[in-house]
């Protein structure tokens, strides 16, 4: 009988633990992919490193690409033997936040692969192992054979989550400032030059993580974006960054009617400064992002299929170690030499 591996988290600061289970029974609405790259998200860091708290043991690992080898009843059947990405998240498609609020991200019944026990289910789900079982709401998108499997592996985590942030700008909007060069940054870059933003002016305290800036058609700007840019001359900011020590001269940054999107403080350590007086006066616009919906996940693979080319992806992702060598994967990606380690089962 064919088997499936996994690798175990099964608590922080441990190792990671291999394991082997029969391939699951691929029920009504149900998809089985056999995963031929993953990527390691900063979010699985935290997670591996004890920072956030998450269910174990588990299967970690959200963002990958595989094949399609089973689809269950009630699926398109020509999905099978394609190369296909997938929603990050399972939504109901039914409760108020799926069907009246256009938040699909925010189902009440909301189930994200790599953040699940493993009694949850079969227990394949997350993208370090060979096999992934994805769920009846969970939207499968296939993948142009052109798109290397490096380019498409953190689609379905980092770059959709940027095209929902980057969906609604102020009008006009020529000037953008992103703050935060990491993976988030350099696809918000991408995305908002081939939006036809003039000036997309990258922050960050690295300058090592500043390097690849220009190639993905931004300006760096090391500390501070007040070297390149006036107060009140952005008329959108992102926060990538992770933390709210970036947010007032974000704030400063904006013109009247500005638009600044919160993305990567993801954590609860996040206090805002700021006055509400400025909000105000300026009529800004804050808004905050986490996930995304099915139709930023199609559009993101659009946008590879039609801009990825122009690109440098391979500088982004590391060469693959073999899931046999996922706790060197993660030692690796705790270096911070590349934006995203692989793994390929
Ligand atoms: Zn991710
Ligand atoms: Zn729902």
């Amino acid at each position: 009988m064919k088997t499936a591996r996994c690798a175990i988290f099964n608590e922080p600061k441990q190792p990671f633990e291999l394991s082997e289970m029969p391939l699951p029974y691929c029920g009504p609405g149900d998809v089985l992919v056999e995963i031929s790259l993953a990527t390691i998200c900063a979010s699985d860091l935290h997670t591996a490193d004890g920072r956030r708290l998450e269910p174990c043991p588990s299967v970690l690992g959200h963002e990958g690409v595989g094949r399609v080898i089973v689809a269950g009843e009630r699926r398109d059947q020509t999905l099978v033997g394609k190369r296909v990405t997938w929603t990050i998240a399972d939504s109901c498609g039914e409760c108020v936040p799926c069907s009246d609020w256009d938040l699909p991200q925010k189902c009440s019944h909301l189930f994200k692969y790599g953040h699940a026990e493993i009694t949850n289910g079969c227990g394949l789900n997350g993208c370090y192992a060979t096999h992934i079982l994805l769920r009846p709401g969970t939207t499968i998108i296939p993948v142009p054979d052109h798109l290397p499997d490096e380019m498409v592996a953190p689609a379905n985590c980092a770059l959709a989550t940027m095209v929902g942030a980057t969906e609604f700008l102020p009008k006009p909007c020529r000037v953008a400032v992103i703050q935060g060069a990491g993976m988030l940054g350099l696809y918000g870059c991408a995305l908002l030059r081939a939006k036809g933003v003039e000036r997309v002016i990258v922050v960050d305290t690295d300058p090592a993580r500043l390097e690849l800036v220009k190639q993905f058609g931004g300006i760096p700007a090391l500390q501070t974006a007040g070297t390149v840019l006036a107060p009140g001359r952005a008329d959108a900011v992102f926060e990538v960054a992770g933390t709210s020590t970036v947010v007032p001269e974000g704030i400063r940054l904006l013109r009247a009617g500005g638009y600044y999107a919160f993305v990567g403080m993801v954590h609860p350590t996040t206090p805002l400064e700021l006055s509400g007086q400025i909000v105000l006066r300026h009529c800004l616009t804050l808004r905050g992002f986490h996930n995304y919906a099915p139709r930023h996940l199609e559009s993101a693979v659009k946008f590879l299929s039609e801009h990825g080319a122009n690109y440098p992806w391979e500088k982004l992702v590391s060469p693959a170690f073999p899931l046999s060598e996922i706790n060197a994967a993660f030692a690796e990606a705790r270096t911070k030499k590349w934006a995203r380690v692989s793994v390929r089962p």
